[in-house]
């Protein structure tokens, strides 16, 4: 399949998920519109080595994905927008009692609303190019919950329900809208988690990850990012075009228990 001559926009790609998607989505021939808020040289520099690497136009738009004003201004910057995906995520996991404020103000505003925003601003793009792809990457934790994670789970949910509704408006035209649902992947968000864990728990790292991390995973195994961005270039080709509003499950079983 070839995404020659489209433009995909990743939020949150300078690191793990993201950045393994805007390779994959380069491979395939996308233009790529890398992001976070760091504008760092390092991350000027990503986007080079994918053009350069993968022979496509590739540049590095910095946006705070907590910014209302910034989700917008990341897809006006981008210039074109046919490949919409929604990555840019953090955790914190804490007790509810104990869950700061800020921590559960800036989990909905990155891991929820930014989608919202940047969705509102790339779709009458789309309708006028007639093609559009939006992809949110949830969670297992959009379907299912998990002690300690109330701000995450919550804006996991709140995003594979606007997955839905954005679906149902674009219904009638060349554009999808769907979630992909990962279990654990090894990327720096989940390697942060292993302390917490084991603190909230009062157990080991090594424990965190067998009993509590991987303890919902029937496959004991975590996903990867290639297995991720796989499914991201499936849903973006012909075969797809009929799947709308729905979730992709990459969880190693977990959510068939
Ligand atoms: P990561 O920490 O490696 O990457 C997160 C990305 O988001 C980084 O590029 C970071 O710069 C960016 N980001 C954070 N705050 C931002 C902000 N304010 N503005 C712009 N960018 C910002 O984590 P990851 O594991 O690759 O996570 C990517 C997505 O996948 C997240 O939405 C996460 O919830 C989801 N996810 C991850 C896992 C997992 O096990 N790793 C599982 C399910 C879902």
């Amino acid at each position: 399949m070839t995404l020659s001559g489209k433009t995909a926009i990743i939020t949150g790609s300078n690191s793990g998920i993201g950045l393994g998607i805007a390779r994959e989505m380069a491979k395939a021939g996308a233009n790529v519109v890398l992001n976070s808020f760091t504008d760092r040289d390092e991350d000027h520099a990503l986007a080079a080595e994918i053009a350069t690497e993968f022979g496509v136009q590739a540049k590095y738009v910095a946006a705070d994905m907590s910014k209302a004003e910034d989700c917008r201004r990341l897809i006006s910057d981008a210039g074109a927008c046919d490949i919409l995906i929604n990555n840019a995520g953090i955790q914190h996991v804490a007790a509810i009692e104990d869950f700061p404020t800020e921590k559960w103000d800036a989990i909905i505003a990155i891991n929820m609303s930014s989608a919202f925003h940047t969705t509102a601003a790339a779709i009458t793009g789309m309708r006028e190019n007639g093609w559009g792809r939006i992809i949110n990457i949830a969670s297992a934790h959009g379907l299912r919950a998990s002690p300690f994670k109330s701000a995450y789970v919550t804006a996991k949910h709140g995003v594979v329900g606007m997955t839905k509704v954005v679906a149902l408006e674009t219904a009638k035209e060349p554009i999808t809208a769907n979630a992909i649902c990962p279990g654990y992947v090894l990327t720096p968000l989940v390697e942060a988690q292993i302390p917490a864990t084991a603190k909230e728990y009062g157990i080991s790292e090594d424990e965190a990850i067998e009993k509590v991390i991987l303890a919902k995973q029937p496959s004991k195994e975590f996903v990867t990012v290639e297995q991720l961005a796989g499914i991201v270039t499936f849903l973006c080709s012909d075969a797809a075009a009929q799947i709308t509003g729905t979730t992709i499950a990459a969880d190693g079983g977990w959510t068939a228990q």
